[in-house]
């Protein structure tokens, strides 16, 4: 999977699941990886939620709005 270095607003209802994961920089509505760093998410109320895109947060699964900055 191409490398994304950017992060990854996604907009989620309330009570919905996602999965993220930062080997495989992704967020999807199914677990679809086996890396026991995969996070579950579960929206407590209708948001954008910031993930991470580049696996390289030190907030995962949130983006902290520098470390995907310093990929070359
Ligand atoms: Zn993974």
């Amino acid at each position: 999977m191409a490398q994304v270095r950017y992060p990854l607003p996604t907009k989620l209802s309330a009570g919905a699941v996602c999965y993220w994961c930062p080997e495989c920089p992704a967020v999807t509505a199914s677990p679809t990886c086996n890396h026991p760093q995969q996070q579950r998410y579960q929206a407590p109320r209708q948001q954008i939620v910031i993930f991470c895109g580049c696996g390289r947060t030190t907030t995962p699964p949130y983006c902290d709005g520098r470390s995907h900055q310093q990929l070359a």
